[in-house]
């Protein structure tokens, strides 16, 4: 092959590439060192891979690895690998003309978004043509991996051609020296480079120099295998990625081939810096393609709640440079972090069986995260439900349950899972609600959050059981009987409806019903959330939030119709009829106050000093 000096056209496309680059409004320059340093580091990989079959290999002794050179003087930055090289013909084919699909459709993408094709540069990389992001010019030295090749370099300007000449002596692979635009004299200085490459390029696989030094020191450990790492290097590696100084709390590491090649390292962090009001957390997994850097902080690869987690995904499928694959990426992304957040969740709720402790920690800091998940990601409700946990009657206080190890221990005719949302346990046994279903022997699960009561009914079920708050009138315990009988004389049922129409009058609209029941115990009476209604306690949660609490909230009273205090103020109504008003009063806001739904206490206070002076009468 004779060897031109005249220079050659680039290809129509590669201009208009070459354009965009050129001339978008770009904050990302920097990146073009992570293109070229990942294509020294690809061309190094193809070395080894020509190395375990061919013998005859020009230059055999060179080492693998990055020499960066920079000249702040002559405004130059030197960037050389000692890889495949590349013959006079690859030199056309490779960095004259595109002919990769993929960059095909990042020109179709870029045309269309004008100057947020510089996102698109940013975030993905156009290989090595982004050089001439700051480059004058360039010349590329090289020799092939062949024996019996020419030294050549080649030249351009990236504006419209190039040239290819014989040249002395070169070693094997590739030498780009790069003349910077003036403005962009900053690639020639010794820290912005190292800089650059610490950010981008910290795991791959070759040293990587400047001037001598090797600026990557940390192993890729994500790509290793799990048997050869001590805890203590992925610790140390925590602490690197996440910039920490905690242990983490839970680790992750996996590899898959199919349907995506990925491999990921996450690490739970020991505490919740939100919970200790630092504000919104950052996401912390970044996103890398083979060793390299795509994204430190990627949006949209792990949903928001988990924005907690540290540490990296790599996918060998991803495009770095988009003349690898298109732009088809946000799609692929999404299915990456898909992917990652399934392993993820399903690694919590093994660790939570292997060692309920160590998840009690973990969910006494980051239970607001999985509720946050709950309660805003559809996709992985069913397994984010597994890793509920609360406090329950059957335990005792500050241990926690899960909702499966709930569902072991329902009842014979149990169809439902009961909870009661309330301040604090103290306050919840104290209340009307509890005691039915202790007197029958079921499980109530008690939750202290306020927001837990929207979440639950978000999830609304659990392995097939409805999740059924204690205050729903329509909660089927009442068909289960109790498991000792209640000897107390009740109301007769004559008495229980006139006195319950009564009362219903008595309140007004204050209760959409009045009627007597199976569930009470100790209690006269109880304010129930009526069927088929919003809850008055979700009322009161999107007041809390500043909402628009919508209609209804009303409740229904259920009597106790065995409790003293009901027959008499049966009794009481013809008696003494003004007393037993104050005193049908009093029981709806003490149950209203139980119930943590009473607004105002005053007319509660006023009624209790009448009652207590007619009490003296
Ligand atoms: P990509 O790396 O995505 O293929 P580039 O525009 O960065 O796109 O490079 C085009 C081609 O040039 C590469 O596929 C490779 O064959 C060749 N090339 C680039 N840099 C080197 C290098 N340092 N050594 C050998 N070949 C290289």
């Amino acid at each position: 092959m004779t060897t031109e000096s005249h220079p050659q056209a680039f290809q129509a496309e590669v201009r208009q590439l070459l354009d965009i680059v050129v001339h978008s409004l770009y904050t990302d320059r920097e990146i073009f060192i992570r293109e070229l340093v990942s294509n020294a580091s690809d061309s190094m990989e193809k070395l080894q891979h020509v190395q375990a079959t061919e013998k005859d290999i020009f230059d055999p002794k060179a080492e693998l690895k990055v020499d960066i050179t920079t000249d702040e003087d002559a405004g130059t930055l030197t960037i050389q690998d000692y890889g495949i090289g590349m013959t006079h013909e690859e030199l056309v084919e490779n960095l004259g003309t595109i002919a990769h699909s993929g960059t095909k459709a990042f020109l179709e993408a870029a045309k269309d978004q004008g100057n947020d094709a510089s996102a698109l540069i940013g975030r993905f990389g156009v290989g090595f043509y982004s050089v001439f992001m700051a480059a004058e010019s360039v010349e590329v030295f090289t020799h092939s991996w062949r024996q019996g090749e020419q030294n050549l370099v080649w030249k351009s300007d990236g504006v419209t051609g190039y040239s290819i000449e014989e040249v002395d002596e070169q070693n094997r692979g590739c030498k780009l020296v790069i003349k910077l635009k003036e403005e962009h004299k900053e690639f020639a200085k010794e820290e912005r480079v190292k800089g650059i490459l610490k950010r981008y390029s910290n795991f791959v696989q070759f040293p990587i120099l400047v001037n001598g030094t090797r600026v990557n020191e940390v192993e890729a450990l994500w790509l290793k295998n799990k048997s050869e790492i001590t805890d203590e290097q992925y610790n140390e590696f925590y602490k690197f990625a996440a910039n920490a100084f905690d242990e983490p709390r839970y680790r992750m590491h996996f590899s898959a081939d199919a349907p995506l090649a990925l491999n990921a390292l996450v690490f739970a962090p020991d505490d919740n810096m939100e919970r200790m009001g630092f504000g919104q957390t950052e996401p912390g997994v970044a996103l890398y393609c083979r060793r390299v850097l795509i994204d430190e902080k990627p949006e949209g690869l792990l949903p928001d709640w988990l924005r907690f987690l540290r540490g990296v995904i790599d996918s060998a499928d991803l495009p770095l440079n988009i003349s690898r694959e298109s732009m088809q990426d946000s799609a692929l992304v999404k299915k990456i972090g898909d992917v990652v957040t399934k392993r993820f969740l399903k690694h919590l709720d093994k660790e939570s069986t292997k060692d309920a402790a160590k998840y009690k920690e973990f969910y006494e800091r980051f239970s607001r995260f999985i509720k946050e998940g709950l309660v805003t990601d559809y996709t992985h409700k069913d397994a984010l439900a597994k890793l509920l946990r609360a406090e329950s009657s059957m335990h005792d206080a500050g241990e926690l349950t899960s909702l499966a190890d709930y569902v072991t221990r329902m009842k014979d005719g149990q169809e439902e899972i009961y909870y009661q949302n309330g301040t604090s346990r103290d306050v919840i046994e104290a209340g009307p609600y509890v005691e039915g279903f202790k007197a029958r022997g079921v499980e109530v699960l008690y939750f202290y959050e306020p927001i837990d009561e929207y979440v639950l009914n978000q999830l609304t079920e659990f392995d097939g059981k409805k999740l059924v708050s204690v205050a729903r009138a329509d909660a089927k315990v009442d068909d289960i009987d109790p498991t000792t009988a209640d000897e107390r004389e009740a109301l007769s049922d004559e008495d229980l409806k006139s006195l319950s129409e009564w009362l219903k009058e008595t309140l007004g609209d204050k209760v959409t019903e009045v009627r007597g029941g199976k569930r009470l115990v100790n209690s006269p009476a109880a304010a129930m959330s009526p069927q088929d209604e919003i809850s008055p306690q979700m009322r009161q949660m999107f007041k809390a939030m500043g909402q628009d609490a919508p209609e209804g909230g009303k409740v229904e009273l259920e009597l106790n119709p065995r409790h003293d205090l009901v027959k008499k103020l049966n009794a009481a109504r013809d008696a003494k009829p003004e007393l037993a008003k104050l005193l049908g009063e009093q029981l709806l806001d003490q149950s209203l106050l139980s119930a943590g739904l009473l607004e105002d206490q005053r007319a509660l206070v006023e009624r209790g000093l009448k009652i207590m002076e007619a009490a003296l009468d």
